[in-house]
């Protein structure tokens, strides 16, 4: 870990001084927030200069209103603008707040800060309790049972307005006074303010610094020196007179076809902001295809190198792992989970992962079998990474608690054969049901997705055979009390019943159970824990398994974003959610949150960077290949 001088991904997090129970950056030599009443001051210089507390009981239902920030420190204004957004707003309308960050605090720093104002307690526990691992890129947390989203990018300002794609109806320009930190207010920076933002947008600063306001004037703002607060003698404020209007979205019905993880996730994720969602599947219930296994874990496997393949993995890794036990707490077990080190490539890719990596232990950490043994509560032969986060999932019971909400419809049973363009709608048709019909239709079914695309050309997706074995924990010598993958994964047992699998058969579209792969994933097991298995099994006893087939891609990358056909145009209202492999626990609840972004025109859950990885476009045939990176 020693030879990364960049430590990436972890971030240095904010060295604090506390002075007469405030907190002072000692990295910056100034204070988070005036020493009068820091409350007090966001709320006459961000709140009232951006006229929120009007602007907030204008909005429609359904409408987001979204801030932007310049320096999240402890995240006072942001709990001070939720918490007047709650007092203001319309019921249903949502709040999204970006913010950049290069020292994040740690938890603990976070929390003392936030001590000092009791009135913003219930605000400061859900942020505490979803506060982003300290790790570089973008975060984005879901708050306040979704009416709050707040988007945070740990890194350089200037580097985070560059990577995220957002427009913001109000700035809040923070970041300590210029004299103490004159690399933010550079000139670079207050053009992205303006390419931020839309005709109407507007903005405050405690500064009142005439460069400042030279600068914001030149792009096209309307400034104005007001009165400060305390003994601040004046700030600024502006407008943004002129350019491209503010983009409005109408929440319409959508159509979601798949009940499994990525369909449940997207149709929760629109309902949850004000959408009418029907989800039609072929299966009897949720989960019916390749979510449906009883156990899942939850995992990522995460590159040797920080390219953007790594970084997308671990920001969709992180993000479920704070996704689920707010959401869906009832599915979710989180146990730990070993990567083993199983074989000598994998001990000498992990040496090679950690030499090349360094990440904060809260994330991952490296462990000699001996304590590999204490924490899976089986004998382990190797050691290997270490995930504190991670857990695992039942799927059926997830995509069924996803689907359960009052503006989401279901339709099981309903075998898709055709999807066409009707009227500006989408025109679904089934075995003999009637057609259903929307504004705007997802795709999340797996590998039966591209049979439904009505385009035409070869979209590079291929279905990789599964086949799980679930035996009686009575087979075993000991419990696992932790998830262990490597040759194979072993979960805790749920019902006295322990998984292990899944067989991965390329070109094999057997959807029978059979004792061929009951034997290798039961060897794979026994390779990886040997003893731990009571040998032998007996195949035809009380062993049952289950066959699903995984949708993957060409480069294993999922697949969000709207559906193009074979020149690349894009079909509107047509969008794609698929792709997922056997990561789809792992991929969904980011994948979902970006979707939803894209088709409601929100600020993005991605960077570009992230975004580019995920787009359908690269998939199709024609489109020139990517250069695969090895994972
Ligand atoms: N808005 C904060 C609050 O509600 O507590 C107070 C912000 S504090 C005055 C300024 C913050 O800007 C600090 O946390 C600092 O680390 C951050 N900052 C300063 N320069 C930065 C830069 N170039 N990029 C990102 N963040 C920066």
């Amino acid at each position: 870990m020693a030879n990364n001088p960049t430590h990436e991904p972890s971030i240095k997090t904010a060295r604090l001084i506390w002075r007469d129970g405030q907190p002072v950056s000692e990295q910056f030599g100034d204070v988070y927030f005036s020493r009068e009443n820091g409350l007090e001051e966001t709320r006459y210089v961000f709140l009232r200069h951006n006229h929120l507390p009007e602007r907030f009981r204008q909005l429609s239902s359904n409408d987001a209103f979204v801030i932007a920030e310049t320096g999240f420190g402890t995240g006072l204004n942001f709990l001070t603008a939720w918490q007047a957004f709650c007092q203001e707003a319309p019921a249903n309308a949502r709040l999204h707040f970006v913010s950049v960050e290069r020292y994040p605090l740690g938890t603990q720093d976070l929390e003392r800060a936030l001590a000092l104002w009791p009135e913003l307690a219930p605000y400061a526990r859900q942020l505490v309790n979803n506060y982003p691992q300290p790790v570089t890129g973008c975060h984005r947390l879901v708050l306040n049972e979704g009416r709050v989203r707040l988007t945070l990018y740990f890194g350089d300002a200037v580097e985070g307005f560059d990577a995220m794609d957002f427009h913001a109806d109000a700035w809040f320009l923070d970041g300590f006074a210029p004299a103490c930190n004159p690399g933010l207010w550079q000139d670079q920076l207050i053009r992205q303010v303006r390419e931020h933002s839309h005709q109407g947008t507007t903005l405050a600063t405690f500064t009142a610094a005439g460069r400042v306001r030279r600068a914001l004037a030149e792009t096209g703002f309307r400034m104005e020196r007001v009165d400060g607060f305390g003994p601040k003698r004046d700030m600024i404020r502006g407008v943004l007179e002129h350019g491209a209007d503010r983009a409005a979205t109408e929440p319409g019905h959508v159509l979601v076809v798949g009940a499994g993880i990525a369909g449940a996730s997207i149709a929760r994720n629109l309902a949850v902001r004000g959408y009418q969602v029907t989800v039609a599947d072929q299966g009897e219930g949720p989960g019916a295809g390749a979510s449906g296994n009883p156990q899942g874990a939850l995992y990522a496997k995460l590159g040797v190198q920080l390219n953007d393949q790594t970084r997308l993995a671990l920001a969709a890794l992180l993000h479920a792992q704070r996704f689920y036990p707010a959401q869906t707490p009832d599915a979710w077990h989180q146990t730990g989970l070993l990567m083993m080190g199983f074989s000598e490539q994998e001990r000498e890719r992990q040496q090679k992962f950690l030499a090349a990596q360094h990440y904060p232990e809260s994330v991952l950490r490296p462990l000699v079998k001996e304590e590999a043994s204490t924490l899976t509560g089986v004998p382990c032969p190797q050691g290997g990474l270490w995930f504190p986060g991670s857990g695992w999932l039942e799927p059926a019971l997830l995509c069924s608690q996803l689907l359960d909400h009052p503006r989401i419809q279901t339709e099981f049973g309903f075998r898709a054969t055709r999807l066409l363009p009707c009227n500006n709608r989408w025109c679904l048709s089934g075995n003999g049901r009637q057609d259903l019909v929307a504004d705007t239709v997802i795709l999340a079914a797996g590998h039966l997705t591209r049979q439904l695309m009505p385009v035409n050309g070869e979209f590079r997706m291929k279905a990789i055979r599964g086949q799980i074995t679930r035996l009686p924990a009575t087979h075993l010598t000991r419990t696992p009390r932790a998830v262990i993958t490597g040759a194979r994964y072993l979960n805790p047992p749920n019902d006295g019943q322990i998984v292990t699998g899944a067989t991965f058969d390329l070109r094999d579209t057997d959807p029978e159970v059979r004792p061929d792969s009951h034997r290798e994933n039961l060897s794979g097991l026994d390779s990886m824990l040997p003893g731990l298995l009571d040998t032998p099994i007996d195949l035809t006893g009380d062993i049952t398994g289950r066959v699903a087939f995984r949708c993957t891609t060409h480069d294993y990358q999922p697949v969000a974003g709207p559906l193009v056909n074979g020149e690349g145009h894009t079909l509107g209202g047509a969008w794609l959610l698929t792709g997922l492999g056997s990561k789809g626990l792992m991929w969904a609840p980011l994948m979902a949150e970006y979707l939803a972004d894209l088709i409601t025109g929100e600020p993005l859950a991605l960077p570009h960077a992230l975004a580019r990885r995920v787009s359908p476009e690269r998939c199709l045939a024609t489109t020139q290949k990517q250069p695969r990176t090895p994972a």
